[in-house]
């Protein structure tokens, strides 16, 4: 009887705390290395030095999906955390990636996966054209990763524009997506692609014109994850790559999209920034709502940009915005104005836009 007791009490101590221990371990995400919250300066003619910046794991997104983002305080174009953050599925299927960061630190993005896994690189997609998030295709491709991506994507690295809309050199073959899709405006939110890999199911799914012409998403549906790249983001003000293809409507089409793709616990994970869920997308929308307004409204009066970039719009959103610079603002502004009137058509996955000096 004695025995019996004593049994039955190890029992329950090795039992309750031990299912404690095992719930903590699986709350996901884990936030190895916050993205950087000061506010940053650099000298004029500041280069980036490339050969400081660390590749690293940040965020577990489940035990086989990590994402890899660079250093704080380094890269002027992303001071909080460098380049754009690349996802990494992996396991006995071998490695799938979204995005590659930029080509100058292609070596330690690999060596940064190899941390973790030795598997063969198989798969990327890249969720947009920007060199910070598929400058390193070629590197990745010679590793043997097959490429995905809009066909828009494709067009727009084998018919590239330089600023004024004259050719510009083409990108290495080797770095354009060989499996290509397009998005079909009657099925939005449809997958193009999905793959069963490492327990893994996950959907490419092609965006309409928003940050560029050649967006995609990713979703993980086992990790409840998506991938949300840069039509959103919570360090300066709204990138509408219009020249790509981008389009300021079109990034209040893909967060309205958001809230039926998405659940409310579904983590999404910009290119930029910090993590968040789909509610965190609302008062963003709004901004670029009443920005949308206000601007029609002053173009509507025979405004010129100067002028309206003078009326300072984004006043009320300077307290919540981080990272707020002069350039984001009027780089937001001005295509914001570009967009309200005589927007271009997308022709090889890129606009030719108007240029001010
Ligand atoms: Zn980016």
């Amino acid at each position: 009887m004695k025995n019996f007791g004593l049994l039955f009490v190890c029992l329950s101590v090795i039992g309750a705390p031990h299912s404690r221990v095992w719930a903590a371990e699986v709350e996901y995400p884990i936030i190895l290395v916050p993205t950087g919250s000061d506010t940053y300066t650099f000298p004029e003619g500041y280069q980036t030095p490339w050969d400081q910046v660390q590749i690293r794991v940040t965020e577990k997104l489940s035990p086989n999906l990590f994402v890899l983002h660079g250093s704080e305080g380094l890269d002027r174009l992303h001071p909080d955390a460098s380049g754009g953050r690349v996802m990494v599925l992996f396991g006995p299927d071998g490695v799938l990636l979204v995005d590659t960061q930029g080509r100058q630190v292609a070596d330690k993005t690999l060596a940064a996966i190899r941390t973790f896994s030795d598997g063969p690189i198989k798969v990327l997609v890249n969720s947009h054209i920007h060199p910070d998030h598929s400058g390193a295709n070629a590197f990745f491709a010679n590793q043997g990763a097959v490429i995905f991506g809009q066909e828009n994507l494709r067009l727009d690295m084998i018919n590239p524009q330089d600023v004024n809309g004259q050719p510009a050199s083409p990108r290495h073959p080797a770095a354009v997506p060989v499996v290509t899709y397009q998005y079909d405006a009657s099925t939005p939110g449809k997958p193009a692609v999905t793959l069963h890999m490492n327990g893994e199911t996950v959907d490419f799914i092609p965006m309409m014109p928003s940050h560029t012409a050649g967006d995609t998403v990713v979703r993980f549906r086992n990790a409840n994850v998506i991938y949300i790249e840069d039509f959103y983001r919570n360090v300066g003000y709204p990138y509408a790559a219009q020249r790509r293809g981008g389009s300021i409507k079109g990034m209040i089409e893909a967060i309205d999209l958001f809230q039926s793709i998405a659940g409310p616990d579904t983590w999404l994970i910009p290119g930029h920034g910090t993590l968040i869920r789909k509610d965190d997308l609302l008062p963003y929308r709004a901004m670029l709502v009443d920005i949308l307004a206000r601007v029609t409204a002053l173009r509507d009066e025979g405004k010129s940009l100067e002028e309206v970039l003078a009326e300072n719009l984004t006043a009320p959103y300077e307290q919540t915005t981080q990272g707020d610079t002069r350039r984001s603002k009027d780089r937001f502004i001005t295509a914001v104005y570009d967009e309200v009137k005589d927007f271009p058509p997308i022709v090889n996955g890129s606009r030719t836009m108007p240029t001010h000096p």
